[in-house]
C-alpha cells in the first residue's frame, strides 16, 4: 500500500473511533485469522453488582460482607468494587484493614477487625450449603466468591456482571470477516461459557481459569499452530498478552497498562470496532474478501 493509502486509512479509523499507533499496524490488522477477547469488561461490562450472599450456618450475612468489602476497598478489581459498594450501602463506612495483600487472578487477604479474611477463588474445601451456591451461580454464569474468616469459608458472595447488548453483534460481524473467536479469562469455566453462548462462541474456543500471567503463553500457543492472533483486551491483566499477540486491541475505556501494550485503541470500548478496524484494514490495504 502506498504511504497515502495508509494515512487515509489511518484518518478514516480516527473517525470510526480506532487510534491506530502507527499506519504500519493495518499491514498486520488485515492478517489477522484469530481475534481473543477477554471477557470480563471487553464481551461484558465489567461493572459487577453483588446479587447473593449465602453464608455458611450460624454465619451473619452482614457481619461477613463487612469483613469481605472492607479487604476488597482497597482492591482494584470489578468484583472488588461491587462487593465493596454493597457492603457500604448495606453496613455503612468500612473498616480499615490493618494488612491487606491482592493476589491478581486469585483475590485478596488481609486482616479486618482482627480477623483474617480471604476474599476470592476458594481452594478450600466447602462445606455444602456453600459449594451448591457457588455451582449454581456459575451455572447461571455468574461469579462467586468464597470469603474465609480465620481459615474457614463463611460465605460465598455472587456478583454478576452484564454483557454488553453489542458484543453479540460484535461476535458475529468478526465471524463474517472470517475470524475465529476465543474467549479468554480468569473467570471459571461454567461462567465462561455461559457467556460464550450468549454472544455466540463455541465452546471448545472458551479458554477459562487462566491466570493473568498465563494469558500471554496462551496467546503464543495459539500463535504455534501458525495463527495471526489479535487480541481485546481491557485489564492490566491483559497487557503482556496484548502485547504479544499479533495486533493488541485496548479498550479506551480500560487500563492505561492496556492502551499502552496495544496497537490499536478502540476509543469508546466497543467490540463492534474491533470488526470495523479488520475492514478498513483490508478496505485500505485493498484485499477486502
Ligand atoms: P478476568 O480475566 O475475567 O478479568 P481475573 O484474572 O482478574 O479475571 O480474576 C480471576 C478470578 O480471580 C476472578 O473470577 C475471582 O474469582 C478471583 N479474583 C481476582 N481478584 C479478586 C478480588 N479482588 N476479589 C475476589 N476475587 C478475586
Ligand atoms: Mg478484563
Amino acid at each position: 500500500a502506498t504511504p497515502t493509502a495508509l494515512m487515509v486509512g489511518t484518518g478514516r479509523g480516527a473517525q470510526l473511533g480506532i487510534l491506530i499507533k502507527g499506519p504500519e499496524v493495518l499491514e498486520t490488522t488485515r492478517e489477522v485469522d484469530t481475534i481473543v477477547l477477554d471477557k470480563t469488561g471487553t464481551v461484558t461490562s465489567g461493572v459487577m453488582a453483588l446479587t447473593d450472599i449465602v453464608t455458611a450456618d450460624g454465619v451473619d450475612a452482614d457481619r461477613t460482607l463487612r469483613l469481605a468489602g472492607a479487604l476488597e476497598h482497597a482492591a482494584e478489581h470489578p468484583i472488588a468494587k461491587a462487593i465493596a459498594r454493597a457492603a457500604e450501602e448495606r453496613t455503612g463506612p468500612l473498616p480499615t484493614p490493618t494488612e491487606f495483600t491482592a493476589v491478581p487472578g486469585v483475590g485478596v487477604r488481609g486482616v479486618v477487625d482482627g480477623h483474617t479474611v480471604t476474599v476470592g477463588r476458594a481452594d478450600t474445601p466447602l462445606p455444602a450449603e456453600l459449594r451448591d451456591a457457588k455451582e449454581r451461580a456459575e451455572a447461571a454464569g455468574r461469579t462467586a466468591v468464597v470469603v474465609t474468616d480465620g481459615g474457614r469459608p463463611s460465605a460465598v458472595l455472587v456478583v454478576a456482571d452484564t454483557v454488553k447488548p453489542t458484543s453479540a453483534e460484535a461476535v458475529r460481524r468478526l465471524r463474517e470477516l472470517g475470524l475465529t473467536p476465543v474467549l479468554l479469562t480468569g473467570d471459571n469455566q461454567r461462567a465462561a461459557r455461559a457467556v460464550a453462548a450468549e454472544v455466540g462462541i463455541a465452546a471448545d474456543q472458551v479458554i477459562a481459569e487462566v491466570m493473568p500471567e498465563d494469558k500471554v503463553e496462551v496467546i503464543r500457543r495459539l500463535q504455534r499452530t501458525g495463527r495471526s492472533v489479535a487480541m481485546v483486551g481491557d485489564g492490566v491483566n491483559d497487557a503482556a498478552a496484548l502485547a504479544q499477540s499479533d495486533l493488541g486491541l485496548a479498550m479506551g475505556t480500560g487500563t492505561d497498562a492496556a492502551i499502552e501494550a496495544g496497537d490499536l485503541t478502540l476509543v469508546r470500548g466497543d467490540l463492534r470496532v474491533a470488526a470495523d478496524a479488520i475492514r478498513l484494514a483490508r478496505r485500505t490495504l485493498g484485499t477486502i474478501r
